[in-house]
């Protein structure tokens, strides 16, 4: 495949490279720099030789190795990282570079935003999840014993390289579940990505195929068009009445998040957030919003490639209290992203209960959610 450049036109602008075999390609985007901390996941050192590789004539680089997942987002780690850099002497004119899953873009960008009050980072995302969607948009974060994500800042990349061939070695189960953010871009913004999984479901998750490769660069520019439009979600946007600007991003993610806190976060985000999809799709039709064709769609797509569309055995008391508390409710008023249709997305706020319990029970595979 040749190469593509999706420029993001924010405040500071930034080009996202795709590719296959790019590791030439990241002094480009490093720039001007003495010194570089690569930061990556300890067992990805192997993988990550090439890029190191490419960049040691040019710069010095400290690398760092983090613990694997979530384990990174810590601020143990982050602490550790910070000694590292201290001892390094590293100044404001230096640059972080991360290389992992998004749980390492999500640790290395929270590092570099507070460095020095803020460094420049460039993501090089090793995993589907997070070259469509933690390493761009700008947030970072780490976790506390209190949940996940709870500390953080927007700090926006000065630069991503997607070299899809770093997906060769992901684990198949990861990859899939990558593919749930990827069918949501489908249904919120960009509806070619499920007429190209539609038409070949085995091809869309072959890492060395070439539909791939689109559906990546497709999801990765919806996230773009959302996030220039409305960086620190406050804002409305220039696409349209009724369009909820990044809170689009959070299609079946209020369901998917009280579904990974009731699993204590066994499930991955990506299938959590396939049944979640297929949630408020139901919702969108039991509130008369969704045509029975386009709600079906989900469950249609999302078995098609492997994810979960059905779930059962949780206390949904439980599930409502924990969407109660999401960070999109505002006071005590449940919001969720719905579908007018496919690429229309709109907020429905404070759903008739009797709604969100017959949706969630849509959900079990007796109840005709069973497409795998
Ligand atoms: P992850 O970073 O934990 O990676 C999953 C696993 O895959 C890890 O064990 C990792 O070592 C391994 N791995 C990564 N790349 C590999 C490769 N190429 N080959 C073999 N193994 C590889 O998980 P993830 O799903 O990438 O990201 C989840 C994290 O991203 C969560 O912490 C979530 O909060 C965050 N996130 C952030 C945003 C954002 O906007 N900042 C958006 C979505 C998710």
């Amino acid at each position: 495949m040749t190469d593509t450049v999706l420029p993001v036109r924010g405040a500071a602008p930034y080009d996202v490279v795709i590719g296959r075999g790019l590791a030439d390609r990241l002094p480009a985007l490093i720039g001007d720099a003495r010194r570089v901390a690569f930061l990556h996941a300890a067992d990805l050192q192997q993988l990550a030789e090439p890029v190191l590789a490419a960049i040691r004539p040019h710069y010095d680089v400290l690398a760092l190795g983090l613990p694997d997942g979530e384990q990174a987002k810590t601020a143990d780690a982050v602490h550790q990282c910070w000694e590292a850099l201290g001892e390094a002497g590293f100044t404001r004119s230096d640059v972080v570079v991360t290389f992992g899953g998004g749980a390492t873009t999500d640790v290395g960008g929270f590092i570099a935003a507070t460095w020095l009050r803020g460094v420049r980072v460039v993501h090089v995302p090793t995993t589907l999840l997070a070259m469509v969607d933690a390493a761009v948009g700008g947030k970072t974060g780490i976790n506390t014993g209190a949940g996940k994500n709870l500390v953080g800042s927007f700090h926006e990349p000065s630069g991503v390289l997607v070299d899809l061939d770093t997906l060769a070695t992901l684990p198949r189960e990861e990859l899939v579940a990558g593919m749930g953010e990827v069918v949501k871009c489908g249904f919120i913004a960009d509806t070619g990505i499920l007429d190209l999984v539609e038409a070949d479901p085995a091809a869309s998750t072959d890492p060395g195929g070439s539909v791939l490769p689109e559906l990546v660069r497709r999801a990765i520019q919806v996230k773009i068009d959302v996030v220039v439009e409305d960086l620190r979600e406050t804002a409305g946007t220039s696409a349209g009445e009724g369009h909820p600007g990044r809170e689009a991003l959070n299609y079946g993610h209020t369901l998917a998040h009280a579904i990974e806190r009731a699993e204590d976060y066994r499930i991955r985000h990506g299938e959590a957030v396939a049944i979640g999809c297929c949630y408020v799709a139901e919702l969108a039709r039991r509130s008369g919003l969704l045509a029975d064709d386009a709600a079906d769609r989900h469950a249609r797509v999302l078995a098609a490639i492997g994810l979960p569309v059905t779930h059962t055995g949780a206390d949904f008391d439980a599930l409502l209290a924990t969407m109660r508390v999401d960070k999109k409710a505002r006071g005590n008023v449940l919001r969720f992203v719905v579908l007018s249709e496919p690429g229309r997305p709109r907020v429905l706020e404070g759903p008739d209960e009797t709604d969100l319990r017959a949706a969630y029970a849509a959900l079990a595979p007796s109840a005709g959610g069973d497409h795998g």
